[in-house]
């Protein structure tokens, strides 16, 4: 289909095949995207540090996707991004009229960039708009709200995908291919770390469960979840878990600290580590013949990665976020893999869920149900 051109691309919809119109057995928006355009435009909703630091600035060095619209609650955000990154009055919208971005033509993929609570909503809102959803980490603050966007994506008939910028980072898919390989033979272990020190401002919103949801697990023990999974290349089949607290005046709604014990189908164990109290960023995989590390494994780069047998991994640096924006693009564009589908975070979730149902029970080893859920090669 691609090697036809757009001349009779069109001719061939009006005309169809059998008599039977091409066009109206496909989507619109699938059909608009494959066919008419090369570069996918992308609306930021929230316009906080992370859009400001990361997202925008990586949608500048993207080559499938663009940043064309805003969606913020605060009206000199818009005028100051509007005139930065050269954004349409008819682009940007707020949290109360969001809804209308329905029929704007210039936005296909909805990004959700909010605190932890909000991204159900927002997600679920621009899935019913017919946008394509990119949804922050954590998905969201429960299994079942996950449940509700996978749903409304797929009635929606649209595609989602869950922000894990390291799903197309160059020394994680490394590390896949080293344990997907065997080139240590089998695993035994993997140890996965994700934490930082907070000391900031104890009303912000990372601290207040309602808007996060929980603490350390929620923010940082995500990519601990993560690394864990993709470095032994299984899911859990069961967790145990335990919550420490040093600084209770300052975690006063939220967990500081986190560890939890995995064991996997192959008789493998792992153990994760996640904290808002300490610096802690590393992943190490053990196998019968030997390990690698990234250390640092979760940080937006560059990661750095050995070997047991002294080889260093090396990669050149790309921005993670552009990796990732533009691995999704592509996934809609062409069917390419989409690397972080909803059922991942879904998946990562039930697993949050049960580390705490594990601290509440005194460590008390939850079996987890998982099959082959959001592993994605
Ligand atoms: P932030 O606090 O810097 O920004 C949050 C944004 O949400 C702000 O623009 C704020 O105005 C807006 N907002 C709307 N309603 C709000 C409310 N009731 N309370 C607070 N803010 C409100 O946060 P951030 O660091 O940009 O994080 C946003 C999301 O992105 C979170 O889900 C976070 O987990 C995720 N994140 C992901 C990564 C990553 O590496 N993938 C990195 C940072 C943040």
């Amino acid at each position: 289909m691609n090697k036809i051109n757009r001349r009779e691309f069109n001719k061939t919809l009006v005309k169809g095949v059998g008599g039977i119109s091409i066009a109206s057995q496909l989507p619109f928006h699938s059909l608009r995207n494959r066919f008419d355009k090369k570069s996918l435009g992308v609306a930021l909703v929230g316009l906080g540090s992370y859009s400001r630091g990361q997202l925008a600035p990586g949608l500048l060095e993207t080559e499938h996707c663009h940043l064309a619209g805003i969606v913020t609650g605060t009206p000199a955000k818009a005028e100051s991004w509007s005139k930065k990154y050269n954004i349409d009055k008819e682009n940007i919208y707020n949290y109360e009229n969001f809804d209308q971005i329905a029929s704007n033509k210039n936005i296909d993929i909805v990004y959700v960039v909010l605190p932890n609570a909000m991204h159900a909503d927002f997600c679920i809102r621009a899935a019913k708009a017919g946008k394509h959803v990119i949804c922050e980490k954590p998905m969201a603050i429960s299994v079942a709200e996950c449940d509700a966007i996978i749903a409304a994506c797929n009635k929606a008939n649209v595609k989602l995908s869950v922000g894990y910028r390291l799903q197309s980072e160059p020394y994680t898919l490394e590390v896949k291919r080293i344990v997907r390989e065997k080139v240590f033979g089998e695993l035994r272990y993997v140890s996965a770390d994700a934490g930082y020190n907070s000391r900031g401002n104890p009303d912000q919103w990372r601290l207040n469960y309602a808007l996060s949801g929980g603490g350390a697990l929620m923010n940082m023990g995500v990519y601990a979840i993560q690394s864990a999974i993709y470095g032994s290349g299984q899911n859990p089949t069961s967790v145990s878990a335990q919550e420490f607290s040093t600084r209770p005046e300052y975690f006063k709604d939220t967990d500081e600290a986190i560890a939890a014990q995995f064991e996997f189908p192959s008789g493998a164990v792992g153990n994760i580590f996640t904290s808002h109290n300490a610096n802690v960023n590393r992943l190490y995989s053990a196998f019968d013949k030997g390990w690698v590390e990234l250390n640092p494994a979760n940080n937006y780069g560059p990661l750095s990665g050995r070997r047991s047998d002294g080889e260093i991994i090396k990669f050149p640096h790309k921005r993670q976020q552009s990796l990732q924006m533009d691995d999704f693009a592509k996934h809609i564009l062409t069917g390419s893999l989409n690397r972080a589908p909803g059922e991942m975070g879904k998946r990562d979730m039930i697993i949050v869920e049960a580390i705490y149902e594990s601290i509440k029970k005194n460590g008390v080893k939850i079996d987890l149900n998982l099959g082959r859920l959001g592993i994605v090669e």
